[in-house]
């Protein structure tokens, strides 16, 4: 029993990235907190997304490795054919979301958090409905109540599932089978992962893109040169400006494409399976959001940047929402911190979040990684404000790690203000891009300049310097305006 007379001080609905760090946090800080999760506990990360796929990208990774003999060759090396047991991989991935599921309910555990297994709803103001998985429903009560439920995988009208011959990234993390031919529908972060994990493990891909260029959420210039090595140099034919307005379940599966702009059939294809990437949804629907009058954006719960509901402009005092279902930034870390900031913030301890900062990465073979404005953001913000944007170019070839690994492909793009040299945004495409990103996050956060940055010394040889590289460029440019 809290100290209050409510049931709980805090009550959590989702115990997703966004859920658990709330509610640890929450406890660590001696609120007494519930959590309510009607699937597995960890949510989309730990069961259906980072967790299960980062794991079958390292073992794919390594067999494409492996089996690429010119690469080899350049460093003297001769390795045997290789070999794979897709059951195997497919177990990695699964016994790694098991212990990572396992390691965060302990914690939560520990922290005495009460887990609550069943389904969440408002009831009003400070209360919960719960329908337990045995039927029985209970209404609970709590100081604080934050919804962190996360999404579901969009499927566009048109598209059928079978979770079979034609499934999301729900099923194509459990690497049931390995198709001949696979459609990947969607070239964002997800279908790009999949597409290297497939390719890598000898499937042929082709790729269905409704926008008018492949990988239309990437930087063009970084687009251009990833393209080059994750698309075009690899087994898969990329289409864009075509929808799948038709994909029927079976063997074969039948795919009507339909021209972006005339909405006429322009191709039918026949392959062995097809993986639906659009997107994702949130899950908001189920929430009995109208007991506290919340209207949402395509389904998005709208928050201000304290991470309270907002209701016809206003904050609610009591009602929070954290994580995808919130629409902004939709990764695990977003998640994550947005729980937290919702605690620090009914703590009395007042916060925001810098979505800004907040990177984000595409695990392929290389990798991919973003932080802050894109260019083309960044140029508008530069006639806004009146101020000229900077942009430097750093390339892996020059860097001496990256030549070693025979690893040269790459490009790190930094955006920055020429005035105060405060850095706007970076991308970059080359090995380690998602730890390489962190860097400049960091200093984005900390609006540092690029003239104090590239007076940082740089490990040699690391493949920091690439970024270390595009400070000392930027900075000249600074101290040259
Ligand atoms: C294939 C894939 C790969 C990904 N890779 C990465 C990555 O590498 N890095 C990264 O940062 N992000 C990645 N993501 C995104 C990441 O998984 C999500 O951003 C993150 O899981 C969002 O966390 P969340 O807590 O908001 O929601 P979720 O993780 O979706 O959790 C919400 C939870 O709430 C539960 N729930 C929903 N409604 C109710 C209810 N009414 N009552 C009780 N429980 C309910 C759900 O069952 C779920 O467990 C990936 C996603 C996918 C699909």
């Amino acid at each position: 029993m809290s100290k209050t007379n409510f049931d709980f001080d805090v009550i959590v609905i989702g115990a997703g990235y966004g859920g658990f760090d709330a509610a640890k946090h929450a406890a660590e800080h001696g609120l007494n907190v519930a959590i309510v999760e009607s699937r597995e506990m960890g949510g989309t990360c730990v069961n259906r997304g980072c967790v299960p796929s980062k794991a079958l990208l390292a073992a794919s990774g390594k067999v494409r490795e492996l089996a690429d003999a010119d690469h080899l060759e350049l460093f003297g090396i001769h390795a045997a054919p290789v070999r794979f047991e897709r059951q195997k991989i497919a177990s990695h991935a699964n016994n790694l979301v098991s212990n990572v599921r396992n390691n965060l309910t302990k914690t939560l555990e520990r922290s005495g958090v009460t887990i609550l297994k069943g389904h969440g709803r408002l009831e009003g103001a400070q209360k919960v409905g719960l329908r337990e998985t045995n039927g029985l429903d209970r209404i609970l009560t709590a100081k604080d109540v934050i919804i962190a439920t996360g999404s579901d995988p969009f499927v566009p009208p048109g598209i059928k599932t079978d979770g079979r011959t034609v499934f999301t990234s729900d099923e194509a993390v459990l690497l049931e089978w390995l198709p001949r031919w696979i459609a990947i529908i969607g070239s964002g972060y997800i279908g790009l992962e999949f597409a290297d994990v497939y390719t890598a493990l000898g499937c042929e891909v082709t790729m269905i893109e409704a926008l008018d260029r492949v990988m239309p959420t990437f930087d063009p210039d970084i687009t251009k040169i990833a393209s080059r090595s994750l698309i075009a140099g690899r087994d898969i034919d990329a289409k864009s400006g075509l929808l799948a307005t038709n994909v029927q379940p079976g063997c074969p599966v039948k795919i009507e494409l339909s021209d972006v702009k005339t909405r006429e059939v322009t191709e039918e294809l026949e392959v062995d399976a097809v993986l639906v990437a659009t997107g994702r949804v949130p899950r908001s629907n189920d929430l009995n959001l109208d007991s506290m009058g919340v209207e949402t954006t395509r389904g998005f719960i709208p928050i201000d940047a304290s991470m309270r509901v907002v209701v016809g402009g206003k904050p609610l005092k009591n009602l929070w929402a954290v994580g995808d279902v919130t629409g902004k930034l939709m990764l695990a870390h977003t998640a994550a911190a947005q729980g937290t900031v919702a605690i620090d913030n009914i703590l009395g301890n007042t916060r925001e979040i810098d979505y800004r900062s907040i990177p984000a990465a595409t695990f392929t073979h290389p990798e991919i990684s973003s932080v802050g404005l894109s260019e083309e953001q960044a140029k508008i913000l530069a006639e806004e404000e009146k101020f000229k944007l900077g942009v430097v170019r750093s390339y892996f070839k020059a860097n001496s790690k990256a030549l070693a690994e025979l690893e040269s492909d790459g490009l790190m793009k930094l955006l920055f203000r020429k005035d105060s040299g405060e850095i706007l945004g970076a991308h970059i495409f080359g090995l380690h891009a998602a730890d390489l990103i962190q860097e400049v996050a960091n200093s984005l956060t900390r609006k540092q300049s690029v003239v104090d940055l590239s007076k940082e010394v740089h490990t040699h040889p690391t493949l920091s310097e690439v970024v270390e590289v595009a400070y000392k460029q930027a900075a000249q440019q600074v101290l040259k305006s």
